[in-house]
């Protein structure tokens, strides 16, 4: 048998009982076509180890596999998914799915033992936990994937693929373009999914910058967004003064070494002007 001849998702869910749980943000998606749309922009897969947090009852760990991931290394919190992902298991080749019974928030994907040493990740994102993910990854150090494939809320998806000028630019924005090249893929409408969420979602495939083009330090740059942006309505002399604080300086004089205007709001500074900002609070803070 191969995964092709498993019987469809429907029949699996209700074989087993699977009623999604909102407290852990269950959104199902059944349809073939949007499962493999979004498995293909993981690119070759044939030998990379994917990554997929929450399959659920395993609709695009069908497609992962089907579109050729060497290996699915698929990361699940909640137990009663088990048996039907260990169906998928026994259907592809032996090998070929890996089923980490996890919270995803806490797993070190790093210390995973996986067939290949290429990674990827691609998942349909839970939408209470996808931007402490998302920071999670993209802070990782090392950096152990090469491509994420993320399904998230469409406006968190926006969020990630903002520049400054956009309603949507802020912290996330700027992580992300400190550490990745984010780009959005195509929107999904909210009824493409079982049960339907009350938002529509967005798939981003987010490219780890070179390492040389990274920046060196996301705790500071993590640190100056979360307080500029925290009060976005203040002018970053005083939005600043809590981080400053802590690098026992004060804003005005980060500000002033990163070369910025104390009177500027956060969403007018651009991921230069507070990567350079992160780099005077570090020196600060010695
Ligand atoms: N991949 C499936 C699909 O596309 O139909 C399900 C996606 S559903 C939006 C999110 C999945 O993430 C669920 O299976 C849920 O149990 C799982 N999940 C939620 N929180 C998690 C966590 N912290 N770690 C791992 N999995 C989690």
């Amino acid at each position: 048998m191969s995964v092709m001849d498993l019987p469809p998702l429907r029949e699996v869910i209700a074989a087993h009982g699977l009623r999604a749980d909102k407290r852990f943000g269950q959104h199902f998606l059944l349809d073939l076509n949007l499962t493999a749309k979004i498995a293909r922009l993981c690119g070759d897969m044939s030998h990379a180890s994917v990554f997929e947090v929450g399959p659920g009852p395993g609709g695009l760990t069908r497609a992962l596999l089907a579109e050729g991931a060497g290996e699915v290394v698929a990361v699940e919190k909640d137990a009663r998914f088990l048996p039907a992902l260990e169906e998928i298991g026994e259907a592809a080749s032996p090998g070929r799915l890996q089923i980490v019974r996890a919270d995803a928030l806490k797993v070190a994907e790093d210390k995973v033992e996986t067939r290949f040493s290429t990674r990827l990740l691609a998942s349909n994102l839970p939408y209470n936990v996808g931007t402490a993910l998302l920071i999670k990854w993209l802070t990782a150090d090392p950096v152990w994937w090469s491509r994420l494939v993320l399904m998230f809320q469409k406006e968190v998806a926006e969020r990630v693929v903002a520049t400054v000028g956009d309603p949507q630019y802020g912290r996330l924005a700027i992580l992300a373009a400190a550490a990745a090249q984010p780009r959005f893929a195509f929107t999904l409408p909210a009824r493409a999914f079982t049960p339907p969420p009350k938002v529509d979602s967005a798939v981003v495939v987010v490219d780890p910058l070179p390492s040389d083009q990274r920046f060196g330090d996301l705790e500071a740059l993590s640190i100056v967004t979360e307080s500029a942006f925290g009060q976005r309505r203040k002018t970053l002399r005083k939005s600043l003064a809590a981080a400053a604080g802590k690098a026992g300086a004060s804003a005005e004089a980060l500000l002033q070494c990163a070369e910025i205007d104390p009177s500027a709001r956060a969403e007018t500074i651009n991921p230069a002007g507070f990567m350079r900002l992160a780099t005077a609070w570090r020196e600060a803070r010695g």
